[in-house]
């Protein structure tokens, strides 16, 4: 077992690609460099909340002298020398190009080579940054639970997503107006350690190609194969495409995932969208309850619902679109750019068919058409169906008749019984013909309920979950943090104890802020 806290930096992006020359940490724009030097802030008073036991038994890691690593992963001290980074990057963010943003108020601390992997660690809310523009590049306790507790459930779901290793309260005040009303209030401030192979964005490329610096842009793409796509190959306008096409079908499998367990992540803007396929930077994320493609968590998106469930698909598209248009200049040629853009909807919709089949125990055939799943989509939507909760409960072993069907639509409805009853033939015209495609496939309802269980979560973290989480963090009681974070480590374990966590969104959440609705406030 290798101590994490006496680990000695290998340095990987930063000792190839450009440094910022200027070295003093003031608000500026970044050009003709991928990173800028940046210290962490020193935190009054930091105080371990969690930490993540999986990860480090995942690395095969001990967090070794457990004071140090405090100092370490809250920003007291430089990870044993380590001269901390923050990332250059742009955006498009609601669909208009947004100019530079950059790491903004994350700092990489150290970089590491462990179990052949060099992880990046990067602290979440450790101060301000050459990006920070007109904020303070703090973050608070509430939003980084949040982030904490969804990255690392995230993992255990089988979603790829950056890590989370720690969670330290700084001891500082943080001021966050969470409604954006002209009410700002003192919070906690904290600090989330989160982990990854690489933080690269869609928007890192993005910035070098608004500027026109393509010598640094070729230098990332180039930077970015070598590291994480070796197998594609040396430079060169063909592993240019492959890597862009390889880019295109992780993001499609990313978002196959994201509407397999219900995730929205709120805010897709196209620095946000990690060019390794993971799930990034969590924000205003939410998950379904009722199933309502329509529904964002996102405030601040209630307008124009951009970012909703049902868009996601879209958004990752118009997403890659922007990332080929960042990576033209070294290819100089649109129409494989654009067939590779075309594949995506073919290839999505072919994959997201399958997932769904998946969901409901069947296997991919010409008789599961795909008015069958619309048709699904549509029941559960006007029935106000628990999503997460409904595909659990329809994988149980039982055979299924309509009345025991009824029964679970019942048990998982937001919507009282006339309301349900008034939808009652949808359902079982629906029901008929899932019976009948049931009927023909080759398995027993045993092997069924197993393989559906496998791809049908059981706990997923709600936003209420979250939430008393986090009231009672603010109190200083972390014990739901740690009982949130131990469930979710098996969220398609039956865990009979925990049966709490598996119920519907509570009436009182319906209308609280944090539950119901996020803003971007963090
Ligand atoms: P987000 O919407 O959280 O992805 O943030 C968009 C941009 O704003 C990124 O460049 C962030 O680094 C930056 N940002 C968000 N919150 C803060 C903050 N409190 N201080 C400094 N920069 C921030
Ligand atoms: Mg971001």
């Amino acid at each position: 077992m290798q101590q994490l806290s006496d680990l000695k930096s290998s340095p990987q992006f930063t000792s190839a690609l450009k440094i910022d020359l200027e070295k003093k940490n003031f608000t500026r724009q970044v050009n003709h460099a991928h990173f800028s030097l940046a210290e962490t802030k020193k935190p009054e008073d930091p105080k371990w909340v969690h930490i993540s036991s999986s990860f480090l038994k995942d690395y095969e890691l001990e967090g070794g002298d457990h004071e140090k690593l405090l100092r370490q992963l809250s920003g007291a001290e430089k990870f044993n020398g380590f001269e901390s980074y923050a990332m250059c990057y742009g955006g498009h963010q609601f669909g208009h190009w947004a100019g530079q943003l950059g790491d903004g108020r994350a700092i990489n601390i150290a970089e590491l080579e462990v179990n052949d992997k060099n992880l990046k660690f990067q602290l979440k809310g450790a101060g301000p940054t050459p990006y920070s523009r007109r904020a303070d590049g703090f973050a608070v306790l509430r939003s980084s639970i949040r982030e904490y507790l969804c990255s690392e459930a995230m993992h255990h779901l089988g979603v790829p997503t950056t890590r989370a290793l720690s969670l330290i309260t700084t001891g500082d005040i943080v001021s966050r107006d969470i409604l954006y009303n002209g009410n700002p209030k003192d919070e906690l401030g904290a600090v989330v350690c989160r982990v990854s192979e690489s933080f690269i964005r869609f928007g890192s490329f993005e910035i070098l190609a608004s500027r026109g610096e393509k010598e640094e842009l070729k230098q990332l793409v180039d930077y970015t194969i070598k590291h994480h796509f070796s197998e594609l190959g040396e430079p060169s306008k063909p592993t240019y495409l492959a890597f862009f096409k390889e880019v295109v079908s992780r993001t499609k499998d990313l978002i196959i995932h994201w509407q397999r367990v219900g995730f929205v992540h709120g805010v897709m803007n196209t620095d946000n969208l990690s060019i390794l396929g993971q799930t990034i930077d969590y924000g205003p994320y939410g998950w379904l309850e009722n199933f309502d493609p329509n529904w964002t968590p996102n405030t601040t998106d209630l307008e124009n619902k951009r970012y909703r469930f049902g868009r996601q698909p879209n958004v990752a598209l118009w997403n890659l679109t922007q990332l080929a248009n960042a990576l033209y200049p070294l290819i100089e040629d649109v129409e494989p750019l654009q067939e590779i853009l075309q594949e995506y909807k073919k290839e999505y919709t072919v994959g997201f068919h399958k997932m769904m089949c998946q969901k409901l125990g069947l296997t991919l055939r010409e008789e599961v058409k795909e008015e069958f799943i619309t048709q699904l989509e549509d029941n559960l939507e006007k029935s106000q169906i628990d999503m997460t909760l409904f595909f659990r409960k329809l994988s149980s072993e039982k055979a299924l008749d309509f009345e025991s069907f009824w029964s679970i639509l019942t048990e998982t409805t937001y919507l009282g019984d006339e309301e349900l009853t008034a939808e009652k033939v949808h359902w079982e015209m629906w029901f008929e013909n899932y019976r009948e495609l049931i009927q023909k496939e080759n398995c027993n309802s045993t092997e069924r309920s197993l393989k559906m269980k496998a791809v049908n979560p059981k706990y997923v973290l709600r936003n209420y979950m979250a939430q008393l989480a986090i009231d009672a963090a603010e109190k200083g009681d972390n014990t739901i943090v740690e009982e949130l974070y131990q469930l979710l480590l098996k969220p398609y374990d039956a865990q009979p104890e925990m049966e709490k966590w598996f119920v519907k969104r509570p009436q009182w959440a319906m209308n609280k802020v944090g539950c119901s609705m996020l803003s971007c406030s963090s």
